[in-house]
């Protein structure tokens, strides 16, 4: 393995699924439902195959998922894009988010990330031979807001890029409208680009999504991406989005288009499909999330777990205190009591505040998320 990548391993989501399986444990850890999405939009991916849509997409992705791209973005955010050259279909958020870095930060120039960080940005970061500065959340009340002063004095001359994601993955953070503010202020000020991860953008409990994309001044800096895994419950089709001016864009595409090329051929009509009829489906998905956010949570306080507050995202954080070593409790945690979670601390650069902060996931049926809770319960 090359230097830049020796230091990330493997990745924890993995690490936990598989001591999940050896264990028979029930697995809250890696972030994936255990039911399907829209049966229409599943229907639609098979005709598609026994139609024959099997062979390479358009390089763009196919026009009438970018259209259907658009056509939501636009009528849910008013924010408006050309899905000729403003659109770009992704193998998952995570190539858009490797993609993006890599076309558009030189080697050398800095990326600011917000920490705890989705693990995916950091190596991409890597991969592109840029260098990381992460700036904290910070503890508010029974949640984390944004430490805004840190932002600002983390901007060199050198710094490229401020990588955003709410909602927020691991903590169920969402960024205020004042914290929008600040980044886009700051952003306009050093003229940086801003990449705006919004996988979770329908999964929001207490207040709707705000992209930054529509925040004055924005537009022009920003690449959003987002994807059909958390939105439609199918995290293995990997069909995800960028969006962004057409000469950022180009960017994100000469990387993309030697990264894979295109995906997922038989599944983006299927996508289409679903952003285009299924708005009822999704609202049925957040009502149950939140059903599911409520139960897991107080279950967990039953249970004897300092349990913080999750705004959106289908995680909710627990807070084991500053003598317990998260990591070391999730990697016994499957053996020990047939659960798994997943520890904060491994997204971040500074882990001593998150030491104690442990991951669990609620997108899971709920009987699993009971039978998950009678065994923390049972051991305790
Ligand atoms: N960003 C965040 C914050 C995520 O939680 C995830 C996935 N779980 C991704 C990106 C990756 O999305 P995809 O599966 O579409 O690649
Ligand atoms: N995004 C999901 C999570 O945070 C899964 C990520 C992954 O397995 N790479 O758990």
């Amino acid at each position: 393995t090359v230097a830049r990548l020796r230091p990330f391993g493997g990745t924890i989501f993995a690490e936990m699924s598989e001591l999940a399986a050896r264990h028979g444990a029930v697995n809250l850890g890696q972030g994936f439902p255990d039911w399907d999405g829209p049966p229409r939009m599943l229907e639609v991916a098979r005709e598609q195959i026994a139609a024959g849509t099997n062979q390479y997409p358009p390089g763009r992705g196919m026009p009438g998922l970018r259209a259907a791209i658009a056509d939501d973005r636009a009528a849910r955010y008013g924010t408006v894009f050309d899905p000729a050259t403003e659109v770009l279909v992704t193998v998952g958020a995570t190539e858009a988010i490797a993609a993006a870095v890599l076309g558009l930060v030189e080697p050398g120039r800095e990326v600011i990330l917000i920490e705890p960080y989705y693990d995916s940005y950091a190596a991409a970061v890597a991969l592109a031979g840029a260098r990381r500065v992460a700036v904290p959340l910070v503890r508010d009340g029974r949640g984390f807001a944004l430490d805004v002063d840190a932002l600002r004095a983390a901007v060199t001359p050198d710094t490229a890029m401020i990588i955003l994601n709410t909602p927020h993955n691991p903590t169920g953070t969402m960024l205020t409208a004042d914290e929008l503010g600040v980044v886009a202020e700051i952003a306009c000020e050093h003229d940086l680009l801003v990449l705006s991860d919004e996988v979770y953008e329908h999964l929001t409990f207490d207040a709707g999504h705000v992209p930054v994309a529509s925040l004055p001044g924005m537009r022009e800096r920003t690449i959003t991406v987002s994807s059909a895994a958390k939105t439609f419950n199918v995290t293995g089709w990997k069909i995800g989005w960028a969006l962004a001016p057409a000469p950022l864009l180009d960017g994100v595409l000469a990387a993309k288009q030697f990264l894979t090329f295109v995906g997922g051929a038989p599944f983006q009509p299927a996508v289409e499909h679903a952003l285009r009829h299924e708005q009822a489906w999704v609202e049925g998905l957040r009502r149950d999330l939140l059903g599911k956010r409520d139960r897991l949570s107080a279950a967990l306080r039953n249970a004897g777990f300092d349990t913080l507050a999750s705004a959106g995202t289908y995680y909710v954080c627990v807070d084991l205190g500053d003598g317990v070593d998260g990591l070391d409790f999730c990697r016994r945690l499957p053996a020990e009591r047939g659960v798994a979670g997943v520890p904060v601390s491994v997204f971040t650069d500074h882990p001593g505040p998150w030491r104690g902060i442990v991951r669990f996931a609620f997108c899971k049926r709920d009987e699993v998320l009971d039978e998950g809770v009678r065994r923390l319960l049972a051991a305790n």
